[in-house]
C-alpha cells in the first residue's frame, strides 16, 4: 500500500490522530499434541518454559506497578500465577517424561488446572478465564509471538483489526491505544460506543485495513470517516494540534432559558467518574452488562452492589437512571444468554432474558434496591428491549416490588413507540434507545457497515417515531429521555428536543459540544426544526432542511 493511500470507511467516533500500526493478535492455536522432542532436545524446550514463566512474570510486575484499581488486582493474580512453581515442574515434567513441546506442555496443564478449578465451581470457576490467560502469555512468550487481543505496547499506536469483541475494546482502557480502525462494524456497534466513551478516534468498516502493515502510520479522522496510509509529516501535526475537548458548566439550556438536563452514559464505576468530571448532571443510561462482560457466570448480588455503587458514589444526590441487563445480541453474556441463537438481535435479549431466567432479574433489582439505600444517588430503573404494555407492566411491578420506586423502559422497538400513549399508564418515564429504535425500524443491522446509511436516526421514520413518544410524554406530564447515540449529535440535539426529549443522555465527551448547539436555538427553534425533519423524506433532506432553519436562526 503506497504512502499517502486513503482508504474510506464510516467514522464512528470524532478526532483525528497519527501513529504506527498494531494488529490485534489472533488466537493462540492449539499446540501439536501429536510432536515428539527428541530426549537431546528436551533441556532447551525445558528452559524455553522456565524463562517464558519468569519473563512473563516480569512483565506482569512492572505492569502492575503502573496500573490502579481492578486493573492492577487483575494484573497481579496474574503475575502470582505466573510465578506459580507447580505450573512450571508440572509443564517441564511433561517435557522430559513425554517429549512435549514447551508450548504444548505449557497447554496441557494449564488444562489440567482448569478442570481442577472448574469442577470446584463458584468463584473458583472464575479462575478458569486466568489460568488461560496467564497460560496464552508464557505460550505466546515461548513462540515469541504477540498474545492474542489488544497487544500491549510501550508507545502510541492504531489497533487494526477485522472487528473487536467487546472484551478487547473494554481492554483498551489505560493501554497505549490512540485510534481504532476495523474492516467491520457499525455507528451503533459496541466497539464505537466504547471508543466514543473512551475518546479514541474510530473509522469502521475500512475494506483492506487489515492488509496495511505492521509498523505503517495511519492518520485516522474519525470525523470524515477516513485512514490515510504514512501521511505526511505537516498533515500528523495538523492532527495533532486539532485534538480538543469543549468544556460543558453543568446546566443544559437553550438560548431562551428553558432547561434541558445533560446526562452521561456509562458502563461502570470509572466511567461515572469521568461523567461527573465532565460535569454531567446526572446519568441518563448506566449499561450494567458492561459490569459483567467476559464473566462466564453470573455477578453474586454482592458483587453486583460493589459494582452498582461505585457508580452511584460518582453522583451523590443527582438522577441516576440504572439499565437492567440488556445482554444479548452483539454483547452476548454467556450466564445470561443461549449459546447459539439464529437471529440473536430479534431473539432473547434485553428484558426478554426475564422470562427464561428471572431470578437473574430479581437478583438484579434486589442488588440495585441495596445499593440505591447505601448511597444518595436518585436511582431510577429502566428495562431494556420492551415490545409490549403487558412486559413494561410486569417489569414496573417486579421493580416497585423490590422497593425502587421510579420505574421506566427504553424505546427501543417499533411497537414500545406506537404505544408510548399506552405504556406511559404504567411507568414513570421512558428513555429513547435510538440505536436500536433504528436498527428495528429500518431493519438494518446496527453492526454493518455496510447499512450504515439506513441505521440512522436522521431517518423520517425514526425520527416520526420518536415524535409519537415526544408527543405521548407531553400529554402524560412525564420525562422522554434520548440515551441512544443521537443524544450526543450537536445538530440532531435541537431535533430531538423539538420532537419533545426533556433530556439528552451521551459520552460525557459530547456534552460540551451539546451543550453549544442548544445554548443557541430557542425551544421554537427547536419545534421548527423538528417539524421539517419530521416531515422530509430521506435522511438527507431531513439534515438540509434543519440546517436551513438553525443557519436562519442563528444570524438572528
Ligand atoms: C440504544 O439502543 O440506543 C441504547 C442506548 O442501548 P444500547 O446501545 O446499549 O443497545
Ligand atoms: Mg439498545
Amino acid at each position: 500500500m503506497s504512502s499517502g493511500t486513503v482508504l474510506q470507511g464510516r467514522g464512528v467516533s470524532p478526532g483525528r490522530v497519527a501513529a504506527p500500526v498494531v494488529h490485534l493478535a489472533p488466537a493462540l492455536p492449539e499446540p501439536d499434541a501429536d510432536a515428539v522432542v527428541a530426549v537431546p532436545d528436551r533441556d532447551a524446550e525445558v528452559s524455553a518454559i522456565e524463562w517464558a514463566a519468569v519473563a512473563v512474570a516480569d512483565q506482569l510486575r512492572s505492569r502492575t506497578a503502573q496500573a490502579t484499581g481492578e486493573t492492577r488486582a487483575i494484573l497481579d493474580a496474574s503475575r502470582l500465577l505466573a510465578s506459580d512453581p507447580e505450573l512450571v515442574s508440572e509443564a517441564t515434567a511433561l517435557v522430559r517424561a513425554k517429549g512435549r513441546t514447551a508450548a504444548r506442555a505449557v497447554w496441557e496443564t494449564a488444562a489440567g488446572h482448569e478442570r481442577g478449578l472448574a469442577a470446584l465451581g463458584g468463584r473458583m470457576a472464575e479462575r478458569v478465564a486466568d489460568i488461560r490467560d496467564v497460560r496464552d502469555r508464557i505460550i505466546a512468550e515461548i513462540l515469541q509471538v504477540d498474545m492474542p487481543g489488544v497487544p500491549e505496547r510501550d508507545e502510541p499506536f492504531v489497533l487494526v483489526a477485522t472487528d473487536l469483541a467487546p472484551a478487547d475494546t473494554a481492554a483498551l482502557d489505560g493501554g497505549r491505544c490512540v485510534a481504532l480502525v476495523t474492516e467491520q462494524g457499525g455507528p451503533t456497534s459496541h466497539t464505537a460506543i466504547i471508543a466514543r466513551s473512551l475518546g479514541l478516534p474510530a473509522v469502521v468498516g475500512v475494506t483492506g485495513a487489515v492488509g496495511i502493515p505492521d509498523g505503517a502510520v495511519l492518520l485516522v479522522d474519525g470525523d470524515r470517516g477516513t485512514v490515510q496510509v504514512d501521511p505526511a509529516e505537516s498533515e500528523v501535526a495538523d492532527a495533532r494540534a486539532a485534538a480538543t475537548v469543549v468544556a460543558f458548566d453543568g446546566r443544559g439550556r437553550l438560548a431562551d432559558g428553558r432547561r434541558l438536563p445533560l446526562l452521561a452514559n456509562v458502563g461502570g464505576a470509572a466511567d461515572a467518574r469521568a461523567g461527573a468530571t465532565a460535569q454531567a448532571e446526572g446519568i441518563g443510561l448506566f449499561r450494567t452488562e458492561f459490569c459483567f462482560l467476559g464473566r462466564s457466570d453470573a455477578p453474586t448480588v454482592a458483587e453486583q452492589i460493589e459494582a452498582y455503587r461505585g457508580v452511584l458514589a460518582a453522583f451523590p444526590g443527582r438522577k441516576v437512571v440504572v439499565r437492567t441487563l440488556d445482554a444479548g445480541s452483539d454483547k452476548p453474556l454467556p450466564f445470561a444468554n443461549a449459546e447459539q441463537e439464529e437471529n440473536p438481535a430479534l431473539g432473547v435479549r434485553g428484558l426478554r432474558i426475564a422470562r427464561r431466567n428471572p431470578g437473574l432479574l430479581d437478583d438484579q433489582l434486589r442488588a440495585l434496591a441495596a445499593a440505591a439505600e447505601q448511597e444518595s444517588a436518585d436511582v431510577e430503573v429502566m428495562a431494556p428491549m420492551v415490545a409490549t404494555v403487558d412486559e413494561a407492566a410486569e417489569f414496573a411491578a417486579r421493580c416497585r416490588g423490590a422497593g425502587l420506586e421510579r420505574v421506566g423502559i427504553m424505546i427501543e422497538t417499533p411497537s414500545a413507540a406506537l404505544l408510548a400513549a399506552e405504556l406511559f399508564e404504567v411507568v414513570d418515564f421512558v428513555s429513547l434507545g435510538t440505536n436500536d429504535l433504528a436498527q428495528y425500524t429500518m431493519a438494518a443491522d446496527r453492526l454493518l457497515s455496510d447499512l450504515g446509511d439506513l441505521n440512522d436516526p436522521w431517518q423520517p421514520a425514526v425520527l416520526r417515531l420518536i415524535g409519537i413518544v415526544g408527543a405521548a410524554g407531553r400529554a402524560a406530564g412525564k420525562h422522554v429521555g434520548v440515551c441512544g447515540e443521537a443524544g450526543g449529535d450537536p445538530t440532531l440535539a435541537p431535533v430531538l428536543v423539538g420532537l419533545g426529549a426533556t433530556s439528552l443522555s451521551m459520552t460525557p465527551r459530547s456534552l460540551g459540544r451539546v451543550a453549544a448547539a442548544l445554548d443557541a436555538v430557542t425551544e421554537d427553534d427547536c419545534v421548527r426544526a423538528a417539524e421539517a425533519a419530521r416531515n422530509a423524506a430521506t435522511a438527507a433532506e431531513a439534515h438540509e432542511a434543519v440546517r436551513e432553519i438553525l443557519a436562519g436562526s442563528a444570524g438572528r
